[in-house]
């Protein structure tokens, strides 16, 4: 059975006055049925990790260098997230792919930083909208999975989170069939290359414009083991539901 798992993505928002948020949602979901985890900015990282101790919620980061470390102006390694107190990383979101020409091969090498720094990698996957337009959409996924997962990859360690282009931050989300078919396709080609034990027991996120309005229709499509949250994540009282509803397919499941 995987556990199920709401992470959110603050992206570049937040500054300490928003850790407030963190407290609320500790407060809000103390005993929580599923795992949580806010990925605020690099900036926030040591003092979300303190304002959650004893809770838990878990901190993340929003990228990583490939190498441990070096001569990388501006760049945080996999090492030093965990040395913050991060228990994961975000890796391959589109926005990183578009505003930094981001390959997969980059994204495999910082999922292998992650790995040996001892973080859950979750690696975003994602088709732009003239790509489904074009029916193409199976056949950029598969690509990226092929290129972007390194061989180190297992369901403690790897999440792969589905998130088409078109429906981040867009407020269009893609449709209960749209999502079971992608979210069986990654299964299947997971289950393909690693064999069943891990290929079953690594989740797979939903990410795009996900809210309370959608969330339970989303949490009850096939192999959905929860979510990845931008714009919703900011707030407790956004994502406060979300996880709620989370908790509740996890009940049903
Ligand atoms: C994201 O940034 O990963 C995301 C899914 O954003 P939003 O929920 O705002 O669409």
């Amino acid at each position: 059975m995987r556990r199920k798992l709401a992470a959110g993505n603050w992206k570049m928002n937040g500054a300490r006055a928003d850790l407030t948020q963190l407290q609320a949602l500790c407060a809000a979901h103390d005993g929580a049925t599923v795992d949580l985890l806010i990925c605020p900015p690099f900036t926030l990282i040591a003092a979300a990790v303190d304002i959650c101790a004893s809770h838990a919620l878990r901190i993340g980061g929003q990228d990583c260098h490939a190498a441990a470390a070096g001569a990388h102006t501006g760049d945080i390694s996999a090492a030093m997230l965990k040395d913050a107190g991060a228990d994961a990383v975000i890796l391959g979101h589109s926005e990183r792919r578009a505003d930094h020409a981001e390959i997969s091969d980059d994204v495999r090498n910082k999922a292998r930083a992650a790995h040996e720094a001892g973080l859950l990698a979750i690696i975003c996957v994602g088709e732009s909208l003239a790509e489904r337009e074009a029916q193409n959409t199976l056949d950029i996924i598969g690509g990226q999975l092929s290129s972007s997962i390194p061989d180190t990859a297992t369901g403690e360690n790897t999440v792969i989170a589905y998130e088409p282009c078109w429906a981040i931050g867009t407020g269009l989300t893609a449709t209960p069939d749209q999502i079971g078919e992608v979210h069986d396709f990654i299964r299947a080609r997971l289950e393909k290359r690693f064999g069943a034990g891990v290929g079953r027991s690594v989740r797979l996120l939903y990410g795009g414009s996900v809210k309370t309005g959608n969330a339970a229709e989303i949490f009850a499509v096939s192999n959905v083991d929860g979510a990845l949250v931008g714009g919703a994540s900011l707030k407790c009282d956004d994502f406060s539901p979300i996880i709620s509803a989370l908790e509740a397919a996890a009940k049903a499941s």
